[in-house]
């Protein structure tokens, strides 16, 4: 098995032209002795939406690493591939996402549940998990409950596990995750536990998980829930986690993954506080956000670039209905805030970028424009080579925003 870092940090590069500004924030956070290690992630919607391959994303790393002299470590991840979809992705990349969101709910054989159980009777009744005031009480009812809503899933992930190992010729060249984010309800501490239990019976050495937390995770901007529930629950999801790696014995190297990890600004302090009180590791993944930076450089830009940006989001507008529908449970979109393509039309570089630029302090701040062009970026590869050559010829204010972005709004916040 691979060493997950303590630290890692997912970055996208949907058009893999971004390598170079997402490292510079890396190198940047570096001098301030922040020590994160990138994890480029795409996952495999993304890769049929962009017409992609994944080994263009290990190209692109490759050639930030070497160019900027990167010497630290990075990652490649296969970000939320299953059985099917995992193949293109087992030579380029280090790091799974085995994402079984999907099968969650779907029927284990009664006989695994029975026997799940009959191996577990730790989990029933008074479970004390140190870090945590109350004990959990669960009941054999409750984890019958659970064992059938993700035993299947987690037998699931094994096979894909088993088949990364076959095709890799073995178990010590990658990182594996398991995600099950992109659900309807969230995954209680107590239900963690026993899919960590699960997990570790199906013997996939799991090194980070990536719960659907309570709230919502909407892409691209801020949370949006109950801060204080957020705030116990994930500091009981780290001793969930502690507590399961001595117990079933999982990597220790164990940690939480924060999916759409990207612009969570009012949660930051709390994850911060917490990996800080804990000592615990954090993967958090921000991917998207960094193509938005390439629309705020073009915007910014003027000119070509800035009447590219309004082209991308009139386009957008209109196809908005299929654009949302792969991203349904993470993005909520209200229509009516949404300003018309020709109003967007008249926009100066100013009023483009303040609209879509994360900075809830500003008023002309749009939260919907910014989740629709999120999903946007279909528009942006079906233009194909003029959106290429728009980013180099906005090079520097492009590469400045993502770099800023990722540094100032990300970083600082959550590790400094
Ligand atoms: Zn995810």
């Amino acid at each position: 098995m691979k060493t997950c870092p303590k630290y890692t940090f997912g970055v996208g590069d949907r058009f893999a032209n971004g390598a170079h500004a997402q490292l510079t924030a890396f190198i940047e956070a570096n001098k301030l002795g922040i020590d994160i290690v990138p994890v480029w992630n795409k996952s495999n919607r993304e890769h049929n939406i962009i017409g992609s391959e994944p080994i263009q994303t290990r190209q692109a790393a490759d050639k930030a690493v070497a160019d900027l002299g990167w010497t630290g470590e990075y990652l490649l991840d296969a970000d939320h591939i299953n059985l099917s979809t995992v193949d293109r992705f087992v030579a380029p990349c280090d790091f799974f996402t085995l994402d079984v969101a999907d099968d969650i709910g779907e029927a284990a054989d009664p006989a695994d549940v029975a026997a799940f159980i009959a191996k577990h009777p730790e989990l029933i009744g008074t479970v004390a998990i140190e870090g945590i005031a109350a004990p959990f009480e669960i009941s054999r009812a409750d984890v019958e409950k659970t064992a059938n809503q993700f035993l299947k899933a987690t037998q699931k992930a094994a096979a894909i596990y088993q088949h990364i190992v076959k095709a890799k010729g073995g178990v010590d060249n990658f990182v594996t995750e398991v995600s099950m984010d992109e659900t309807d309800s969230p995954q209680t501490p107590p239900e963690m536990l026993i899919i960590l239990a699960a997990i570790a019976d199906q013997g996939i050495p799991i090194q980070t998980i990536a719960p659907k937390f309570t709230g919502r995770f909407n892409k691209g901007v801020d949370y949006v829930g109950d801060v204080a529930q957020f705030e116990k629950e994930f500091n009981d999801d780290l001793a969930v986690i502690a507590h399961a790696i001595k117990t079933y014995g999982l990597p220790a190297a164990l940690k939480l993954s924060v999916h759409s990890g990207s612009d969570k600004f009012s949660i930051y302090p709390i994850i911060k506080k917490a990996i800080q009180r804990t000592g615990a590791g954090l993967h958090i993944k921000t991917a998207g956000t960094n193509w938005l930076e390439e629309i705020v450089g073009l915007a910014e830009a003027g000119g070509d670039g800035l009447a590219l940006a309004k082209q991308i989001y009139a386009k957008a507008l209109e196809k908005k209905e299929a654009l949302c529908e792969p991203y349904a449970t993470v993005i909520d979109i209200s229509d009516a805030k949404l300003p018309s393509a020709e109003t967007v039309n008249g926009w100066t570089s100013t009023q483009f970028t303040d609209a879509l630029r994360h900075d809830e302090s500003n008023p002309g701040y749009n939260a919907d424009l910014r989740q629709l062009l999120h999903v946007g970026f279909k528009i942006a590869a079906q233009l194909g080579p003029v959106y290429i050559q728009a980013l180099h010829d906005n090079k520097e204010v492009v590469a400045k925003n993502v770099t800023g972005n990722l540094l100032d709004r990300h970083m600082k916040p959550l590790f400094l």
